[in-house]
C-alpha cells in the first residue's frame, strides 16, 4: 500500500468526473516543511505558529519570526503557505505571557483574544509576516474568531502595520487574509464573515469541541466525541455554502479533513481545500482519485 501511494506523487487531486480539490498539509514547525515536500502537498494549509513562542524563553522578536516565515515561504517555492497567527492559551501555555490561571481555559483568554488585547505582540507577528510575504506566497489566518467585529479590528491593525512598513520603505505584498471557522458562532455568522475575508478554513477539532460541548482533551469522553455528529456536519456544509455564496473559498484544516470516509461528502458539498498532516496527503489523494 505504501509503495502504491508513492506512485501518486505528481498526480492531480481530481475525481473521476473531473472535480479538483487542493490538498495541502498542516505543520507545527519549520522542520516539517521537508515532510510537506516529500509527500507532494500542494501547499501548507495550516502553519501553527505557536511553536515559535513555545520553544522560546521570551517573546520571539520580529526578526526571529521573519527569518522563520521567510525560510518556509522560500522552501515552498511559490506554493501557498497559510500561516495562522498565535493560538496560545487553553492547552498551550507559555510562561513569559504570565497568564492567570483560569477555570475554563478552553473558553478563556486565548488566541485572537490575546492578540487583540495585546496588540504590540500581534503587531510584531504581523510585521514579520508581511516582511516575509515578498519571499513566496504567504496567506495569513486568524484563530478562534467569533464575530465580525474581531475581523474588523484585525483589519484595522493590519492597516496600521502596512502603513508603518510603507513609511519605513520596507517591502511587502498584499496577502490573502482568512479566518478559522472553529467556533459555532463563526459558523453561524459565516454569511457575514465571508464578506470581510478572502477564505475560510474550518478547524474541526475545536468546532467539534465547542459544538458538542465535549472537551477534546478529556480521554474519558472519547467514546461520545463523535466527529461525524450531524450538528458538526451541518455547520460544515453551511460554512461552505456561505463562503461560495460570497465568492470566497473554504477548506478544512482540522483532523476531520483526513478522514477518508468523508472525502466523497466533502467533495459533494464543494469543499475547495483539505489540509491534512503531511503523512496523510497521498492517502487522501488516492481517495479523491477513486471518487466518482
Ligand atoms: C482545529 O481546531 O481544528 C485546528 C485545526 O486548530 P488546532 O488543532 O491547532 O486547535
Ligand atoms: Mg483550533
Amino acid at each position: 500500500e505504501k509503495e502504491l501511494l508513492q506512485t501518486l506523487k505528481g498526480k492531480e487531486n481530481v475525481t473521476q468526473s473531473g472535480q479538483v480539490v487542493q490538498l495541502y498539509a498542516n505543520i507545527g514547525n519549520t522542520k516539517d516543511v521537508a515532510a510537506v515536500l516529500k509527500n507532494d502537498a500542494g501547499g501548507i494549509g495550516l502553519f501553527r505558529s505557536e511553536f515559535l513562542y513555545l520553544e522560546s524563553s521570551d517573546y520571539p522578536t520580529e526578526n526571529e519570526q521573519f527569518l522563520k516565515y521567510k525560510a518556509v515561504a522560500e522552501n515552498m517555492a511559490g506554493k501557498k503557505v497559510i500561516i495562522r497567527t498565535l493560538d496560545i492559551g487553553a492547552d498551550k501555555q507559555v510562561d513569559y505571557f504570565e497568564m492567570e490561571k483560569e477555570e475554563n481555559p478552553a473558553l478563556g483568554y486565548r488566541a485572537i483574544r490575546i492578540c487583540l488585547d495585546r496588540p504590540e505582540i500581534f503587531k510584531t507577528q504581523l510585521r514579520a509576516l508581511y516582511r516575509a510575504s515578498v519571499y513566496g506566497q504567504i496567506a495569513i489566518m486568524f484563530p478562534m474568531i467569533i464575530s465580525v467585529s474581531e475581523v474588523l479590528q484585525v483589519k484595522e491593525i493590519i492597516k496600521e502595520v502596512k502603513e508603518e512598513l510603507k513609511a519605513q520603505e520596507i517591502p511587502f505584498k498584499d496577502v490573502e487574509l482568512g479566518i478559522m471557522i472553529e467556533t459555532p458562532a463563526a459558523a453561524i455568522m459565516s454569511d457575514e464573515l465571508a464578506k470581510e475575508v478572502d477564505f475560510f478554513s474550518i478547524g474541526t477539532n475545536d468546532l467539534t469541541q465547542y459544538t458538542l460541548a465535549i472537551d477534546r482533551q478529556n480521554p474519558k469522553l472519547g467514546k461520545i466525541n463523535d466527529s461525524h455528529h450531524p450538528a458538526v456536519l451541518r455547520l460544515i456544509e453551511m460554512v461552505v455554502k456561505n463562503a461560495h455564496a460570497n465568492g470566497i473559498w473554504a477548506g478544512i484544516c482540522g483532523e476531520l479533513g483526513a478522514d477518508t470516509s468523508l472525502t466523497e461528502w466533502f467533495l459533494k458539498i464543494g469543499v475547495d481545500e483539505l489540509s491534512v498532516s503531511p503523512s496523510m496527503v497521498l492517502k487522501v489523494r488516492k481517495q479523491v482519485r477513486e471518487t466518482k
